[in-house]
């Protein structure tokens, strides 16, 4: 083991940006934090970055390879499909430490009115089924494209403009934290009738579940995509403990 603990992670939730903060500034740990690039302002964080695909398992396998570290940390958002997977092949490829950091999902109360569905094709019939025709839209820039089509008004929200929108929308461009407050002002001036969301988790985005069970509104939930046979920590703080008890600290 080297002197300072080094660590490639891999970054895209609020988890990795608050990991790269502790690990730097609390336990002393060089920090790599990846980036997908496709967030044009990306939140800052401690120690270094880096932006770009790696070009698949065998790209990230080889980074690996040309600059060991002593653990990989995966801690891309919940819904990223790819990049678990490829981070799983390539650390077992170079026999690298690794762990996914995934924090729980929400777990709807007898209150709420959820529609579960496995994907956002199957969100969309779900806001057909519902008869919904004010839609908050919340499933993040890269997937309006599934509700492109759809007869509805949507209020689209996203941190950065989509390149497919609704033909009959507005856009709302923001980035949570967000309040309960606030999130109720939003569903009643626009009289949404009807809320999509990817099942994040997480604290960041939960007020608009609160706010939709208070006004009894139907809320249409993505579940998350599988992910790889890997160890799985759950919080910033496990995924400290889990690299102590890996390769020490
Ligand atoms: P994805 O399907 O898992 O990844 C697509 C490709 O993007 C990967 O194959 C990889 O390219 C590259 N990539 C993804 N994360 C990377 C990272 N941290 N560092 C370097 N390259 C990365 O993920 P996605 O759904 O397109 O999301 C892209 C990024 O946005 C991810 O970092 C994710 O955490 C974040 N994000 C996603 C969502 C969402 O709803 N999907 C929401 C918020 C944030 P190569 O194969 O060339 O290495």
């Amino acid at each position: 083991m080297r002197d300072v603990t080094s660590v490639l992670l891999l970054a895209g939730s609020t988890e990795a940006t608050r990991l790269a903060d502790v690990l730097v500034r609390v336990h002393g740990v060089d920090v790599l934090s990846s980036l997908a690039g496709v967030t044009t302002a990306p939140t800052g964080r401690a120690g270094r970055t880096r932006a770009g695909g790696f070009g698949g398992a065998e790209g990230l396998a080889q980074h690996l390879r040309d600059r060991p570290v002593d653990a990989l940390i995966d801690a891309t958002h919940p819904f990223a499909a790819v990049m678990p997977f490829s981070a799983a092949a390539a650390a077992a490829a170079t026999a690298t430490p690794s762990c996914r950091l995934l924090r729980p999902p929400w777990v709807p109360t007898p209150a709420d009115r959820w529609v579960d569905v496995p994907d956002l094709a199957a969100a969309a019939a779900a806001l057909s089924s519902l008869g919904a025709r004010r839609v908050l839209l919340t499933v993040g820039r890269q997937s309006t494209w599934a509700f492109a089509d759809h007869d509805a008004w949507f209020l689209v929200r996203a941190i950065e403009a989509p390149e497919v929108v609704p033909a009959d929308h507005r856009l709302l461009l923001e980035r949570g934290p967000f309040e309960v407050t606030s999130e109720r002002a939003v569903l009643l001036e626009h009289r949404i009738d009807a809320v999509v969301s990817k099942n994040a988790g997480g604290t960041a985005t939960m007020a608009k579940l609160v706010s939709a069970r208070e006004l009894e509104i139907s809320v249409v939930m993505v579940a998350r995509p599988a992910p790889p046979d890997v160890t799985i920590v759950s919080s910033v703080d496990h995924a400290v403990a889990w690299l102590d008890g890996a390769v020490g600290l």
